[in-house]
Protein backbone atom coordinates (compact mmCIF):
# COMPACT_ATOMS: atom_id res chain seq x y z
CA UNK A 1 0.00 0.00 0.00
CA UNK A 2 1.49 3.45 -0.64
CA UNK A 3 2.13 5.92 1.85
CA UNK A 4 -1.50 6.58 3.42
CA UNK A 5 -2.52 9.77 5.00
CA UNK A 6 -6.34 10.00 5.52
CA UNK A 7 -8.01 12.77 7.48
CA UNK A 8 -11.11 13.16 9.57
CA UNK A 9 -13.15 16.57 8.05
CA UNK A 10 -16.07 18.07 10.47
CA UNK A 11 -17.88 20.41 9.87
CA UNK A 12 -18.20 22.10 13.26
CA UNK A 13 -22.18 22.99 13.44
CA UNK A 14 -23.16 19.83 15.64
CA UNK A 15 -21.80 17.55 17.78
CA UNK A 16 -20.16 14.56 16.85
CA UNK A 17 -22.77 12.10 15.63
CA UNK A 18 -22.57 8.06 15.63
CA UNK A 19 -21.88 8.38 11.60
CA UNK A 20 -19.37 10.80 11.92
CA UNK A 21 -17.53 9.03 14.60
CA UNK A 22 -17.71 6.11 12.20
CA UNK A 23 -15.75 7.34 9.40
CA UNK A 24 -13.24 8.78 12.34
CA UNK A 25 -12.88 5.22 13.04
CA UNK A 26 -12.87 3.81 9.64
CA UNK A 27 -10.26 6.30 8.93
CA UNK A 28 -8.08 5.92 11.74
CA UNK A 29 -7.91 2.10 11.67
CA UNK A 30 -6.86 2.05 8.04
CA UNK A 31 -4.15 4.92 8.86
CA UNK A 32 -2.76 2.56 12.22
CA UNK A 33 -2.81 -0.60 9.44
CA UNK A 34 -0.89 0.92 7.21
CA UNK A 35 1.53 2.69 9.40
CA UNK A 36 0.06 6.16 8.24
CA UNK A 37 -1.32 9.35 9.43
CA UNK A 38 -4.74 10.25 10.83
CA UNK A 39 -5.31 13.76 10.64
CA UNK A 40 -7.89 15.57 11.60
CA UNK A 41 -9.25 19.03 10.20
CA UNK A 42 -12.10 21.70 10.78
CA UNK A 43 -13.96 22.33 7.77
CA UNK A 44 -15.61 25.58 9.14
CA UNK A 45 -16.76 27.73 6.30
CA UNK A 46 -20.41 27.68 6.98
CA UNK A 47 -20.23 30.79 9.19
CA UNK A 48 -24.03 30.45 10.28
CA UNK A 49 -24.01 27.45 11.52
CA UNK A 50 -20.34 26.42 12.47
CA UNK A 51 -19.46 27.09 16.62
CA UNK A 52 -16.55 26.98 18.65
CA UNK A 53 -18.48 24.83 21.29
CA UNK A 54 -19.62 22.28 18.29
CA UNK A 55 -15.76 22.09 17.46
CA UNK A 56 -14.94 21.16 21.37
CA UNK A 57 -17.65 18.83 20.81
CA UNK A 58 -16.61 16.81 18.25
CA UNK A 59 -12.58 17.04 19.50
CA UNK A 60 -13.35 15.46 23.15
CA UNK A 61 -15.31 13.16 21.34
CA UNK A 62 -13.02 11.90 19.34
CA UNK A 63 -10.28 11.70 22.83
CA UNK A 64 -13.10 10.35 24.24
CA UNK A 65 -13.27 7.31 22.03
CA UNK A 66 -9.43 7.06 21.85
CA UNK A 67 -9.30 7.82 18.51
CA UNK A 68 -6.20 10.43 18.53
CA UNK A 69 -4.74 11.53 15.69
CA UNK A 70 -0.89 12.87 14.35
CA UNK A 71 -1.64 15.30 12.48
CA UNK A 72 -4.01 18.22 12.94
CA UNK A 73 -6.15 20.36 14.79
CA UNK A 74 -4.96 21.08 18.29
CA UNK A 75 -1.60 18.72 17.52
CA UNK A 76 -0.10 20.63 14.39
CA UNK A 77 1.50 19.44 11.60
CA UNK A 78 3.47 20.75 8.45
CA UNK A 79 0.44 20.81 6.60
CA UNK A 80 -1.25 23.26 8.74
CA UNK A 81 -3.43 25.69 9.36
CA UNK A 82 -5.72 22.61 9.79
CA UNK A 83 -8.66 24.94 10.51
CA UNK A 84 -10.30 26.13 7.01
CA UNK A 85 -11.03 29.97 8.54
CA UNK A 86 -7.49 30.03 8.64
CA UNK A 87 -6.89 29.33 5.15
CA UNK A 88 -8.60 31.59 3.25
CA UNK A 89 -5.55 32.95 1.97
CA UNK A 90 -4.01 29.45 0.17
CA UNK A 91 -7.84 29.17 -1.37
CA UNK A 92 -7.39 32.97 -2.64
CA UNK A 93 -4.04 31.60 -4.51
CA UNK A 94 -5.77 29.05 -6.34
CA UNK A 95 -9.14 30.88 -7.21
CA UNK A 96 -6.98 33.65 -8.98
CA UNK A 97 -5.37 30.50 -10.53
CA UNK A 98 -9.06 29.06 -11.57
CA UNK A 99 -10.37 32.80 -13.19
CA UNK A 100 -7.08 33.82 -15.20
CA UNK A 101 -7.30 30.25 -16.76
CA UNK A 102 -10.36 30.71 -17.47
CA UNK A 103 -11.88 28.16 -15.54
CA UNK A 104 -14.04 30.23 -13.34
CA UNK A 105 -15.84 33.68 -13.41
CA UNK A 106 -17.32 35.87 -11.37
CA UNK A 107 -21.53 35.56 -11.50
CA UNK A 108 -23.72 38.37 -10.38
CA UNK A 109 -26.89 36.53 -11.05
CA UNK A 110 -29.65 37.70 -7.95
CA UNK A 111 -31.15 35.02 -5.55
CA UNK A 112 -34.63 36.02 -7.67
CA UNK A 113 -33.23 35.52 -11.13
CA UNK A 114 -31.92 32.03 -9.89
CA UNK A 115 -34.62 30.64 -8.55
CA UNK A 116 -36.87 31.69 -11.93
CA UNK A 117 -34.05 29.66 -13.87
CA UNK A 118 -34.68 26.50 -11.69
CA UNK A 119 -38.56 26.36 -11.89
CA UNK A 120 -38.33 27.23 -15.50
CA UNK A 121 -36.01 23.98 -15.72
CA UNK A 122 -38.18 22.34 -13.29
CA UNK A 123 -41.53 23.05 -15.86
CA UNK A 124 -39.52 21.65 -18.18
CA UNK A 125 -38.64 18.24 -16.53
CA UNK A 126 -35.10 18.92 -16.24
CA UNK A 127 -32.43 19.18 -14.05
CA UNK A 128 -32.52 22.79 -12.18
CA UNK A 129 -28.85 23.49 -12.43
CA UNK A 130 -27.49 27.06 -13.50
CA UNK A 131 -27.25 27.18 -17.40
CA UNK A 132 -23.91 29.77 -17.51
CA UNK A 133 -25.91 32.84 -17.69
CA UNK A 134 -22.39 34.86 -16.67
CA UNK A 135 -20.26 32.70 -18.42
CA UNK A 136 -19.31 34.96 -20.85
CA UNK A 137 -19.88 38.51 -19.46
CA UNK A 138 -17.76 41.37 -20.93
CA UNK A 139 -15.63 43.85 -18.46
CA UNK A 140 -18.68 46.65 -19.19
CA UNK A 141 -21.71 44.08 -18.27
CA UNK A 142 -18.89 43.38 -15.02
CA UNK A 143 -18.62 47.33 -14.22
CA UNK A 144 -22.69 48.04 -14.69
CA UNK A 145 -23.33 45.17 -12.13
CA UNK A 146 -20.58 46.54 -9.85
CA UNK A 147 -22.36 49.72 -10.57
CA UNK A 148 -25.77 48.60 -9.54
CA UNK A 149 -24.20 47.15 -5.83
CA UNK A 150 -24.25 43.54 -6.62
CA UNK A 151 -21.58 41.27 -5.41
CA UNK A 152 -20.50 38.65 -7.23
CA UNK A 153 -19.97 34.77 -6.26
CA UNK A 154 -17.06 32.95 -8.35
CA UNK A 155 -18.28 29.69 -10.44
CA UNK A 156 -16.56 26.80 -11.76
CA UNK A 157 -16.99 26.03 -15.37
CA UNK A 158 -18.23 22.72 -15.88
CA UNK A 159 -17.10 21.39 -19.03
CA UNK A 160 -19.61 20.20 -20.98
CA UNK A 161 -20.22 16.37 -22.29
CA UNK A 162 -17.90 14.42 -20.04
CA UNK A 163 -18.90 11.28 -17.98
CA UNK A 164 -16.54 11.25 -14.69
CA UNK A 165 -16.03 8.04 -12.74
CA UNK A 166 -15.68 7.66 -9.14
CA UNK A 167 -13.81 4.47 -8.45
CA UNK A 168 -14.77 3.84 -4.99
CA UNK A 169 -13.66 1.20 -2.65
CA UNK A 170 -16.88 0.86 -1.38
CA UNK A 171 -19.81 1.09 -4.12
CA UNK A 172 -17.11 0.00 -7.40
CA UNK A 173 -17.02 2.88 -10.00
CA UNK A 174 -20.13 5.10 -10.21
CA UNK A 175 -20.10 7.08 -13.01
CA UNK A 176 -22.10 10.92 -13.52
CA UNK A 177 -22.40 12.86 -16.57
CA UNK A 178 -21.06 16.23 -16.28
CA UNK A 179 -23.85 18.00 -18.28
CA UNK A 180 -25.95 17.89 -15.10
CA UNK A 181 -23.72 19.21 -13.08
CA UNK A 182 -23.89 22.89 -13.69
CA UNK A 183 -21.77 25.58 -13.32
CA UNK A 184 -21.34 25.26 -9.90
CA UNK A 185 -20.56 27.66 -6.90
CA UNK A 186 -17.24 27.67 -5.55
CA UNK A 187 -16.37 30.71 -3.88
CA UNK A 188 -19.54 33.15 -2.15
CA UNK A 189 -19.66 36.90 -2.27
CA UNK A 190 -18.07 37.25 0.50
CA UNK A 191 -15.34 35.69 0.04
CA UNK A 192 -15.42 32.27 1.65
CA UNK A 193 -15.01 29.36 -0.22
CA UNK A 194 -17.45 26.55 -0.31
CA UNK A 195 -16.99 23.05 0.80
CA UNK A 196 -16.56 21.35 -1.98
CA UNK A 197 -13.94 23.79 -3.34
CA UNK A 198 -12.27 23.68 0.33
CA UNK A 199 -12.19 20.63 0.99
CA UNK A 200 -10.55 19.39 -3.03
CA UNK A 201 -7.71 22.13 -2.04
CA UNK A 202 -6.92 20.87 1.80
CA UNK A 203 -7.16 17.32 0.43
CA UNK A 204 -4.38 17.91 -2.05
CA UNK A 205 -1.95 20.10 0.16
CA UNK A 206 -2.38 18.11 2.80
CA UNK A 207 -1.68 14.77 -0.21
CA UNK A 208 -4.46 12.80 1.20
CA UNK A 209 -4.12 9.67 0.24
CA UNK A 210 -7.63 7.87 0.63
CA UNK A 211 -10.85 9.94 1.45
CA UNK A 212 -13.36 7.89 3.74
CA UNK A 213 -16.34 9.45 4.34
CA UNK A 214 -20.50 8.89 4.23
CA UNK A 215 -22.77 7.64 1.68
CA UNK A 216 -23.85 11.38 1.64
CA UNK A 217 -20.84 12.90 0.05
CA UNK A 218 -21.01 10.73 -3.31
CA UNK A 219 -23.17 13.45 -4.90
CA UNK A 220 -20.47 15.70 -3.82
CA UNK A 221 -17.41 14.00 -5.68
CA UNK A 222 -17.73 14.51 -9.22
CA UNK A 223 -17.63 18.09 -8.55
CA UNK A 224 -14.68 17.82 -6.30
CA UNK A 225 -13.34 15.50 -9.09
CA UNK A 226 -13.78 18.40 -11.60
CA UNK A 227 -12.05 20.37 -9.24
CA UNK A 228 -9.06 18.09 -9.03
CA UNK A 229 -8.62 17.78 -13.04
CA UNK A 230 -8.88 21.49 -13.52
CA UNK A 231 -6.01 21.99 -10.95
CA UNK A 232 -4.01 19.50 -12.37
CA UNK A 233 -4.16 17.21 -9.18
CA UNK A 234 -4.50 13.41 -9.28
CA UNK A 235 -7.71 12.34 -7.40
CA UNK A 236 -7.06 10.77 -3.52
CA UNK A 237 -8.51 6.71 -3.11
CA UNK A 238 -12.38 7.51 -2.28
CA UNK A 239 -14.34 5.47 -0.06
CA UNK A 240 -17.97 5.98 0.58
CA UNK A 241 -19.57 4.03 3.30
CA UNK A 242 -23.08 3.38 3.51
CA UNK A 243 -25.93 5.02 5.82
CA UNK A 244 -27.04 4.03 8.79
CA UNK A 245 -30.16 3.04 9.48
CA UNK A 246 -32.55 2.46 12.63
CA UNK A 247 -33.82 -0.69 12.89
CA UNK A 248 -36.97 0.09 11.57
CA UNK A 249 -34.72 0.87 7.92
CA UNK A 250 -35.73 4.79 8.12
CA UNK A 251 -32.48 6.83 8.84
CA UNK A 252 -31.03 7.23 12.12
CA UNK A 253 -32.79 9.38 14.08
CA UNK A 254 -33.46 10.19 17.75
CA UNK A 255 -35.83 8.16 17.58
CA UNK A 256 -33.67 5.11 17.57
CA UNK A 257 -31.53 6.05 20.16
CA UNK A 258 -29.21 8.96 20.82
CA UNK A 259 -27.91 10.17 17.55
CA UNK A 260 -24.51 12.07 19.85
CA UNK A 261 -21.71 10.34 20.94
CA UNK A 262 -21.36 12.35 24.09
CA UNK A 263 -25.03 11.07 24.82
CA UNK A 264 -23.16 7.44 24.92
CA UNK A 265 -20.76 8.39 27.66
CA UNK A 266 -23.66 10.30 29.90
CA UNK A 267 -25.32 7.30 29.62
CA UNK A 268 -22.87 5.06 30.66
CA UNK A 269 -21.32 3.43 27.73
CA UNK A 270 -17.57 2.42 27.51
CA UNK A 271 -15.84 3.94 24.71
CA UNK A 272 -14.31 0.75 23.99
CA UNK A 273 -17.56 -0.83 23.72
CA UNK A 274 -18.90 2.33 21.54
CA UNK A 275 -16.06 1.53 19.22
CA UNK A 276 -16.50 -2.50 19.36
CA UNK A 277 -19.71 -1.35 18.00
CA UNK A 278 -19.27 1.48 15.19
CA UNK A 279 -16.58 -0.64 13.96
CA UNK A 280 -19.59 -3.41 13.21
CA UNK A 281 -21.56 -0.36 11.35
CA UNK A 282 -20.59 -1.26 8.08
CA UNK A 283 -17.39 -3.22 8.59
CA UNK A 284 -17.78 -7.34 8.90
CA UNK A 285 -14.91 -9.20 10.63
CA UNK A 286 -13.45 -12.62 9.02
CA UNK A 287 -14.72 -15.22 11.61
CA UNK A 288 -17.31 -15.00 14.26
CA UNK A 289 -15.75 -13.49 17.26
CA UNK A 290 -17.36 -9.58 17.77
CA UNK A 291 -15.76 -8.40 20.06
CA UNK A 292 -12.37 -6.44 19.62
CA UNK A 293 -10.36 -3.83 21.39
CA UNK A 294 -8.95 -1.03 19.14
CA UNK A 295 -5.27 -2.74 18.43
CA UNK A 296 -7.27 -5.80 17.68
CA UNK A 297 -9.45 -3.83 15.19
CA UNK A 298 -5.99 -2.25 13.57
CA UNK A 299 -5.49 -5.44 12.35
CA UNK A 300 -8.63 -7.02 11.60
CA UNK A 301 -9.86 -3.95 9.56
CA UNK A 302 -9.73 -4.39 6.02
CA UNK A 303 -11.78 -1.94 3.55
CA UNK A 304 -12.38 -5.02 1.24
CA UNK A 305 -14.61 -5.80 4.38
CA UNK A 306 -17.08 -2.91 4.63
CA UNK A 307 -20.48 -3.45 2.90
CA UNK A 308 -22.12 -1.37 0.11
CA UNK A 309 -25.67 -1.98 2.19
CA UNK A 310 -26.64 0.43 4.95
CA UNK A 311 -25.73 -0.50 8.25
CA UNK A 312 -28.72 -0.97 10.96
CA UNK A 313 -28.10 0.69 14.33
CA UNK A 314 -29.48 -2.40 16.63
CA UNK A 315 -29.58 -0.72 20.33
CA UNK A 316 -30.01 -4.08 21.86
CA UNK A 317 -26.70 -5.25 20.30
CA UNK A 318 -24.92 -1.79 21.70
CA UNK A 319 -26.13 -2.76 25.37
CA UNK A 320 -24.62 -6.05 25.06
CA UNK A 321 -21.25 -5.48 23.67
CA UNK A 322 -21.32 -2.87 26.44
CA UNK A 323 -21.79 -5.29 29.00
CA UNK A 324 -19.18 -7.46 27.92
CA UNK A 325 -17.13 -4.87 28.14
CA UNK A 326 -18.07 -3.62 31.68
CA UNK A 327 -17.84 -7.23 32.96
CA UNK A 328 -14.19 -7.79 31.30
CA UNK A 329 -13.52 -3.76 32.49
CA UNK A 330 -11.48 -3.44 35.95
CA UNK A 331 -14.06 -3.59 39.10
CA UNK A 332 -12.52 -0.06 40.58
CA UNK A 333 -12.52 1.57 37.41
CA UNK A 334 -16.17 0.73 36.84
CA UNK A 335 -16.69 1.82 40.78
CA UNK A 336 -15.28 4.97 39.62
CA UNK A 337 -17.05 5.68 36.72
CA UNK A 338 -20.55 4.66 38.59
CA UNK A 339 -20.10 7.23 41.63
CA UNK A 340 -21.49 10.04 39.95
CA UNK A 341 -24.48 8.19 39.10
CA UNK A 342 -25.19 7.00 42.92
CA UNK A 343 -24.12 10.39 44.10
CA UNK A 344 -26.56 12.14 42.01
CA UNK A 345 -29.36 9.35 43.20
CA UNK A 346 -27.98 9.76 47.12
CA UNK A 347 -26.48 6.18 47.13
CA UNK A 348 -23.06 7.56 48.09
CA UNK A 349 -21.98 10.14 50.24
CA UNK A 350 -19.40 12.53 48.87
CA UNK A 351 -15.83 11.58 47.05
CA UNK A 352 -13.81 12.08 50.78
CA UNK A 353 -16.69 9.44 52.95
CA UNK A 354 -16.84 7.09 50.21
CA UNK A 355 -15.80 3.51 51.74
CA UNK A 356 -14.26 2.56 48.74
CA UNK A 357 -13.40 -0.97 50.14
CA UNK A 358 -17.72 -1.64 50.25
CA UNK A 359 -18.31 -0.10 47.04
CA UNK A 360 -16.23 -2.10 45.05
CA UNK A 361 -17.62 -5.16 46.65
CA UNK A 362 -21.00 -3.60 45.89
CA UNK A 363 -19.77 -3.08 42.03
CA UNK A 364 -17.74 -6.62 41.57
CA UNK A 365 -21.45 -8.01 41.96
CA UNK A 366 -23.57 -5.06 40.27
CA UNK A 367 -21.06 -5.14 36.96
CA UNK A 368 -22.36 -8.88 36.12
CA UNK A 369 -25.72 -7.42 35.28
CA UNK A 370 -25.36 -3.66 33.99
CA UNK A 371 -25.38 -2.95 30.66
CA UNK A 372 -24.80 0.94 30.99
CA UNK A 373 -22.81 2.38 33.76
CA UNK A 374 -26.12 4.67 34.13
CA UNK A 375 -28.35 1.43 35.27
CA UNK A 376 -26.02 1.38 38.50
CA UNK A 377 -28.52 3.31 40.34
CA UNK A 378 -31.14 0.83 39.86
CA UNK A 379 -29.54 -2.08 40.25
CA UNK A 380 -27.96 -0.28 43.88
CA UNK A 381 -31.95 0.90 44.73
CA UNK A 382 -33.18 -3.42 44.17
CA UNK A 383 -30.27 -4.90 45.51
CA UNK A 384 -28.57 -2.48 48.32
CA UNK A 385 -31.01 -0.44 49.39
CA UNK A 386 -32.68 -1.00 52.47
CA UNK A 387 -36.39 0.16 51.50
CA UNK A 388 -37.26 -2.67 49.05
CA UNK A 389 -40.19 -3.88 47.10
CA UNK A 390 -41.77 -7.04 46.85
CA UNK A 391 -41.74 -7.24 43.03
CA UNK A 392 -44.82 -8.62 41.65
CA UNK A 393 -47.78 -11.21 42.76
CA UNK A 394 -45.72 -14.11 41.59
CA UNK A 395 -42.86 -13.32 44.21
CA UNK A 396 -45.84 -12.81 46.88
CA UNK A 397 -47.00 -16.27 46.37
CA UNK A 398 -43.59 -17.43 46.40
CA UNK A 399 -43.51 -15.95 49.83
CA UNK A 400 -46.47 -17.40 50.91
CA UNK A 401 -45.78 -20.87 50.57
CA UNK A 402 -46.26 -22.90 53.62
CA UNK A 403 -42.56 -24.00 54.69
CA UNK A 404 -41.54 -20.13 54.37
CA UNK A 405 -42.01 -19.08 58.14
CA UNK A 406 -39.60 -21.87 59.05
CA UNK A 407 -37.08 -21.58 56.51
CA UNK A 408 -37.21 -17.92 56.81
CA UNK A 409 -36.71 -17.91 61.19
CA UNK A 410 -33.51 -20.61 60.10
CA UNK A 411 -32.38 -18.26 58.10
CA UNK A 412 -32.35 -15.44 60.45
CA UNK A 413 -30.79 -17.52 63.27
CA UNK A 414 -28.15 -18.85 61.35
CA UNK A 415 -27.11 -15.82 60.14
CA UNK A 416 -26.93 -13.85 63.10
CA UNK A 417 -24.84 -16.64 64.39
CA UNK A 418 -22.41 -17.25 61.85
CA UNK A 419 -18.75 -15.79 62.89
CA UNK A 420 -17.56 -14.92 59.28
CA UNK A 421 -19.78 -13.19 56.71
CA UNK A 422 -17.82 -14.42 53.46
CA UNK A 423 -18.93 -15.90 50.19
CA UNK A 424 -18.27 -19.58 51.26
CA UNK A 425 -19.43 -19.81 54.59
CA UNK A 426 -22.78 -18.16 53.54
CA UNK A 427 -23.32 -20.68 50.69
CA UNK A 428 -22.37 -23.54 52.87
CA UNK A 429 -25.18 -21.73 56.17
CA UNK A 430 -28.24 -21.53 52.94
CA UNK A 431 -27.21 -25.40 52.23
CA UNK A 432 -27.34 -26.40 55.87
CA UNK A 433 -31.16 -24.85 56.14
CA UNK A 434 -32.01 -27.67 53.29
CA UNK A 435 -30.57 -30.49 55.42
CA UNK A 436 -31.80 -29.10 58.71
CA UNK A 437 -35.53 -28.97 57.68
CA UNK A 438 -35.51 -31.43 55.50
CA UNK A 439 -36.37 -29.56 51.95
CA UNK A 440 -35.74 -29.67 48.67
CA UNK A 441 -33.03 -26.62 47.46
CA UNK A 442 -36.31 -25.10 45.38
CA UNK A 443 -38.21 -24.94 48.37
CA UNK A 444 -35.61 -22.81 49.85
CA UNK A 445 -33.51 -20.76 48.09
CA UNK A 446 -36.66 -19.63 45.51
CA UNK A 447 -38.11 -17.84 49.06
CA UNK A 448 -34.96 -17.03 50.56
CA UNK A 449 -33.84 -14.94 47.80
CA UNK A 450 -37.63 -13.00 47.40
CA UNK A 451 -37.36 -12.55 51.06
CA UNK A 452 -34.06 -10.62 50.64
CA UNK A 453 -34.32 -9.47 47.01
CA UNK A 454 -37.96 -8.86 46.64
CA UNK A 455 -37.25 -10.54 43.26
CA UNK A 456 -37.26 -13.99 41.63
CA UNK A 457 -33.80 -12.83 39.75
CA UNK A 458 -30.66 -11.48 40.57
CA UNK A 459 -27.36 -11.77 41.99
CA UNK A 460 -26.01 -14.92 43.83
CA UNK A 461 -27.46 -15.00 47.48
CA UNK A 462 -24.15 -16.01 48.82
CA UNK A 463 -22.35 -13.39 47.41
CA UNK A 464 -25.19 -10.55 48.02
CA UNK A 465 -25.51 -11.13 51.41
CA UNK A 466 -21.95 -10.19 52.61
CA UNK A 467 -22.34 -7.24 50.96
CA UNK A 468 -25.35 -6.44 52.28
CA UNK A 469 -24.06 -7.26 55.70
CA UNK A 470 -26.39 -9.29 58.48
CA UNK A 471 -28.37 -6.09 59.65
CA UNK A 472 -29.32 -4.69 56.37
CA UNK A 473 -30.08 -8.09 55.23
CA UNK A 474 -32.87 -9.00 57.97
CA UNK A 475 -34.46 -5.46 57.80
CA UNK A 476 -35.30 -6.43 54.08
CA UNK A 477 -36.48 -9.69 55.20
CA UNK A 478 -38.41 -8.11 58.03
CA UNK A 479 -40.03 -5.47 55.66
CA UNK A 480 -40.26 -7.63 52.53
CA UNK A 481 -42.54 -10.29 54.67
CA UNK A 482 -45.06 -7.88 55.50
CA UNK A 483 -45.10 -6.35 52.32
CA UNK A 484 -45.89 -10.04 51.46
CA UNK A 485 -48.12 -10.30 54.08
CA UNK A 486 -50.53 -7.74 53.57
N1 LIG B 1 -17.05 18.69 6.39
C1 LIG B 1 -17.70 17.58 5.79
C2 LIG B 1 -18.72 17.01 6.74
O1 LIG B 1 -18.62 17.23 7.92
C3 LIG B 1 -16.66 16.53 5.46
C4 LIG B 1 -16.95 15.76 4.27
C5 LIG B 1 -15.71 15.06 3.78
O2 LIG B 1 -15.19 14.21 4.52
O3 LIG B 1 -15.26 15.38 2.70
O4 LIG B 1 -19.63 16.35 6.33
Amino acid sequence: MEKVRVRFAPSPTGPLHIGGARSALFNYLLAKKYNGQFIVRIEDTDRERSGIEWEENILQSLRWLGLDWDEGIQVGGEYGPYRQMERLDIYKKYTEKLLDSGQAYYCYCSTEELDNERQELSAKNELPRYLGRCRNLTEGQKAEFEAQGRKPVIRFKVPPGERIVVDDMVRGKVSFESDGVGDFIIVKSDGIPIYNYAVVIDDALMEISHVIRGEEHLSNTPRQVLLYQALGIECPHFAHISLILGKDRSKMSKRHGATSVIQYQKEGYLPEALVNFLALLGWSPDGEEEIFTLEELVKEFDMDRVAKNPAVFDMEKLKWVNGVYIRQADTELIARKAMPYLQEKGYLPNDKDIDWKHLTAQIAIAKKYLSTISEVSDFFQQFFGIEVELEDDNAREILQQEQVPDVVEDFKQKLISLTEIEPSAVKKMLKSITKDLNLGGKKVFQPLRVAVTGKTKGPELHELIPVLGVEACIKRVNSILQQAAR
